[in-house]
This record gives C-alpha cells, sequence and structure tokens, in this order.
C-alpha cells in the first residue's frame, strides 16, 4: 500500500496549505494534503483556531520558507531587502522568492520541485543568456534565456517539461519551449502571479515587532 504520511506531507498538513515539496505526487490525487487537509489526531481540525496572533504570524512565515526550501537567515535577509525597496514590503518578498533560479526551473517543468530544481542547478544543468548557472539563489530578471546544454538533454526530468507544464500551467510571465529545453522569462512575476494562499501581512508583522 502507498505510503502517505511522509514526514514531508505532515509538514503540508501542520501549514494547512500544499506546500508542493513532494514533485509529482503533489499534483495527482495521490498527494496526501487531498486527502486528509489537516493534522492527525481529534484535534487536528482545530488547530488554527487555538494559535495566538504571534503564532500564527510565526506559522506563515515556516509555510513560506518551507515551500520556497530557505533557510532561517535567507528568509530574513530577503525580508530586510524587500522592506528597504520600494513598494509593499510583503509583495517585494515574495516577489524576490518568485525571483530565485531555483523556482523559476520548477516553474517552467524542468524539476518537480523546488529542491529538485535546486540540485539540477546546482549540477550545473542550466545555461542564464548562454552562461553556465550553478546558484540556485539567483535572481532572475526579465528577458533572461535559462537553457540546458545539448549534453544534458537526456536527463529524463529536463524532457519532461512539456508534460508537466499541460498538467501544471505555466504562469503568464514565463515562456518555455520544452523540444528546445529552452525558458524565456518574459517580465517579472507581480504579486497576483503567486497563487499559492499566503498571507504576507502577517510576515511583515512578525518581523516588524
Ligand atoms: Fe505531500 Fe501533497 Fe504536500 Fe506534496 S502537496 S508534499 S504530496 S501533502
Amino acid at each position: 500500500m502507498a505510503k502517505y504520511n511522509d514526514s514531508k506531507c505532515r509538514l503540508c498538513r501542520r501549514e494547512g496549505v500544499k506546500l508542493m515539496i513532494k514533485g509529482d505526487r503533489c499534483h495527482t490525487p495521490k498527494c496526501a494534503f487531498e486527502r486528509r487537509p489537516y493534522a492527525p489526531g481529534q484535534h487536528g481540525h482545530n488547530t488554527r483556531k487555538k494559535l495566538s496572533d504571534y503564532a500564527l504570524q510565526l506559522r506563515e512565515k515556516q509555510k513560506v520558507r518551507r515551500i520556497y526550501g530557505v533557510l532561517e537567515q535567507q528568509f530574513r535577509n530577503y525580508f530586510t531587502k524587500a522592506d528597504r525597496a520600494k513598494g509593499i514590503t510583503g509583495h517585494n518578498l515574495l516577489i524576490s522568492l518568485e525571483r530565485r533560479l531555483d523556482n523559476v526551473i520548477y516553474r517552467l517543468g524542468f524539476a518537480s520541485s523546488r529542491q529538485q530544481a535546486r540540485q539540477l542547478v546546482r549540477h550545473g544543468l542550466f545555461t542564464m543568456n548562454g552562461r553556465k548557472v550553478t546558484i540556485p539563489s539567483l535572481l532572475i530578471k526579465a528577458g533572461d534565456v535559462l537553457e540546458v546544454p545539448e549534453k544534458h538533454r537526456k536527463v529524463a526530468v529536463l524532457a519532461d517539461a512539456p508534460q508537466v507544464i499541460a498538467r501544471r500551467g505555466l504562469p503568464g510571465w514565463l515562456e518555455v519551449d520544452g523540444t528546445a529545453f529552452r525558458g524565456v522569462v518574459k517580465s517579472l512575476p507581480q504579486r497576483e502571479d503567486i497563487q499559492t494562499p499566503i498571507n504576507e501581512d502577517l510576515i511583515v508583522e512578525l518581523y516588524s515587532k
């Protein structure tokens, strides 16, 4: 029988949202959260109701950190930059995370999860504007072109991009040609492009104390 109570899936139930950290399974009915979107036990349904404001803020921050696979200090750095930049701090924060190279590779369908995208980037399987890139946290810009060089195109997960995108969809700010192993950043993502249910105001409140 399939194993559903995996520790990663438990995190989704804890945070009350699909964190999409298990790859293809997250996009299928086998997703544990689809089967039971709350923590186990008698009080699993009501966990969120009992949380204090501080706990809610903390949970929201942890949730976003887990979605993007970012360490605590790194996350704090994103926040500091977002706070100093023009515009709405919470939006700036999410847009920076969305602009990470590993996230973009995931969004383009070249990886089944952000974690896998990080590994692929670290192994040097992509070029950006014709140059090899190996830093998952690199922030993409509008007009950047990401490609898989010829010699890496036999890697199965990369070749699956067209089917992955057909299943998952592609954000409007990206363009992909799976058969050419090429993705283009048409424009920078905007807050409304991030469909995951996130309340970034809670994170801003947490860090503004
Ligand atoms: Fe598991 Fe579903 Fe969460 Fe993916 S989205 S990690 S399959 S519970």
